[in-house]
């Protein structure tokens, strides 16, 4: 294979290895935007199985205290029946103690039922809120699963095909000038640089006036001494003049 061959099958392999990447990171990047959604959902239907059982927990607080009013309630009414009956002055004293106790006792309870109500209020209020956004967000996956299905059945069949296409071209290279390609390209993202003008395309670093003089001498790889690339020279391409058209 001639250095100018070489440099033809670098130059395919440097644009198949660029489109795998934009492929792979779409690829990537759809899967984890799935990935995230459902994860979000499954958070929110934990949230919702937690936040059902604390209102279940304060309903059932809030009637067991509903209760306690209730025979307190009674109690009120007996000791007030003690109170009318009670001859003596400290039987009285006693009584309306009991009875003031009692009183409290249900201010005390009511006061509690009353924020159990409020607690239970806005509780009802957030999981309404929490199971819209997870229907919401379940029927949106359920409704795209498909279409997220196919595109990426899409992407991981044009990576397949993209990456043997890529074996194709890495298997007629020399292997000492894969390696040194492919090694710069896992470090730095691309593994192919030209230059025209003495500076590297890739890395903007000038060369050395020798390096650049024997690349433009004759068809030659080197290496970007700043960055390491396989480089070599690409004659200047004539830039069309729109005014040459008139
Ligand atoms: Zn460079």
């Amino acid at each position: 294979m001639t250095i100018v061959e070489q440099i033809s099958t670098l130059e395919e392999l440097a644009v198949a290895d660029a489109e795998l990447k934009v492929v792979g990171e779409e690829l990537a990047n759809e899967r984890a935007s799935l990935s995230q959604r459902k994860s979000t959902l499954r958070a929110l239907e934990e949230r919702i199985t937690k936040d059902r059982a604390h209102l279940v927990a304060v309903e059932k607080l809030k009637t067991d205290y509903i209760i306690e009013v209730r025979t307190m309630m009674q109690q009120v009414d007996h000791s007030r029946d003690k109170m009318n009956r009670s001859r003596t002055e400290r039987e009285t004293n006693a009584v309306t103690r009991e009875f003031e106790e009692l009183r409290k006792l249900m201010r005390d309870r009511e006061d509690e039922i009353g924020k159990l109500s409020t607690d239970a209020d806005s509780a009802r209020q957030s999981l309404d809120s929490i199971e819209a956004e997870a229907k919401l967000l379940a029927s949106e996956l359920g409704e795209n699963e498909g279409a997220i299905n196919t595109k990426l059945g899409m992407l991981d069949a044009s990576f397949a095909a993209k990456s043997a296409l890529r074996a194709e071209i890495v298997k007629r290279l020399p292997s000492i000038v894969f390696r040194r390609y492919d090694q710069v390209r896992g470090k730095r993202g691309s593994g192919l640089a030209q230059t025209t003008d003495g500076t590297c395309k890739a890395c903007h670093m000038s060369l050395p006036p020798q390096l650049f003089h024997k690349l433009r001498r004759e068809p030659m790889l080197e290496q970007c001494p700043s960055c390491a690339r396989v480089i070599y020279y690409q004659a200047p391409v004539a830039i069309a003049d729109p005014a040459a058209k008139a």
